[in-house]
């Protein structure tokens, strides 16, 4: 993980490895200080506030969740007593989509016998991005701690005089998705929206929304943008992941009109300038919800964990690329 000043006022803590739940964190250091998203586990997030300690006069007495996804929440409960602010949906969600137990279930399930084999023979893929997690992160010892403050379209918080402005943008990668802006430091914090040199994950929320929010981003025309995962960038990572998305439901437009299920576009699809990206076999679930929207399906529709990660781990053997998630 390394700190990176971004304005005169604006840090990043970034996971560089940029596999699945390398979430990154946000700082504004006026205030009191505002920090953004709080990692996936309980190491990250320590190392994250030591890193952060660098800069800032104490600990913030505010938080920010960009959405309600486990690697963005699961360090909240380090800051005791600090209002959280989220979008009001987060605090619905987060119980569900953010329980830990189910990943911790998981990770354990992945690390003994007799369990491991039947996870085998199951769900190959479950069993792949388990052994990844039990590589990267240590979920024990995490409560959820959900939200203090919630807001519907905006809020706006005063540090010493300079704005920083919470705009709700969901769903469009997943329900609760909020940007953060400094336009002082012209500075956005862009949460998941924005997915650098690795391939999207979205949940919930439609393409068409998704671009739409890319749009705005460039719009405010920040100098630097945080993405939630990945290096920080200018207006190019809003432009590369609206050329990415526009690029995939092109194709599986193209496969879905050929009769192809899902599985089969993403195999078929060629990844393009994407392969360089981290985790490129991902594209299955960009395609699966291209699909969604082809059969006039909900956007927000559940997804199974298992048979998602099981399809992505196909994908990837069927390309020849390393199973990475
Ligand atoms: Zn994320």
């Amino acid at each position: 993980m390394k700190l990176q000043q971004v304005s005169d006022n604006c840090f990043a803590v970034l996971n560089e490895r940029n596999r699945v739940c390398d979430a990154n964190s946000g700082l504004v250091n006026l205030g009191g200080g505002v920090v953004i998203d709080t990692q996936s586990d309980l190491p990250h997030a320590r190392r994250m506030i030591e890193l952060f300690g660098k800069v800032w006069p104490g600990m913030p007495k505010r938080v920010v969740n960009t959405h309600e996804d486990g690697d963005h929440v699961w360090g909240n409960q380090l800051f005791e007593g600090a209002e959280i602010i989220a979008h009001r949906t987060v605090r619905e969600l987060m119980p569900k989509v953010a329980d830990p137990r189910e990943t911790q279930q998981l990770l354990k399930a992945a690390g003994r016998l007799p369990s491991r084999w039947l996870l085998k023979a199951v769900h190959p893929g479950a069993l792949a991005i388990a052994r990844q997690l039990q590589e990267d992160f240590d979920f024990d010892g995490i409560e959820l701690v959900l939200p203090t403050t919630v807001f519907e379209e905006r809020h706006v918080l005063d540090l010493d005089g300079t704005e920083v402005h919470l705009i709700y943008v969901g769903p469009c990668h997943q329900t609760g998705d909020t940007i953060v802006h400094v336009p002082n430091e012209r500075v956005v914090f862009a949460g998941d929206v924005i997915f650098r040199e690795c391939t999207p994950m979205g949940w919930n929320g439609s393409y068409e929304k998704w671009l739409r929010i890319l749009d705005l981003i460039i719009w405010l025309d920040p100098e630097v943008i945080v993405p939630g995962h990945g290096p920080v960038c200018g207006i190019e990572g809003a432009m590369e992941m609206k050329a990415y998305l526009e690029y995939v439901r092109e194709e599986s437009n193209r496969c879905f009109g050929q009769g192809l299920t899902p599985l089969e576009a993403s195999r078929k699809i060629d990844l393009g300038p994407y392969a360089g990206w981290h985790s490129p076999a991902r594209l299955y679930m960009n395609v699966e919800r291209a699909y969604r929207e082809f059969r006039n399906e909900a956007t927000d529709a559940p997804w199974d964990h298992a048979k998602t990660f099981d399809a992505v781990y196909a994908v990837a053997k069927a390309k020849g690329i390393p199973v990475e998630f």
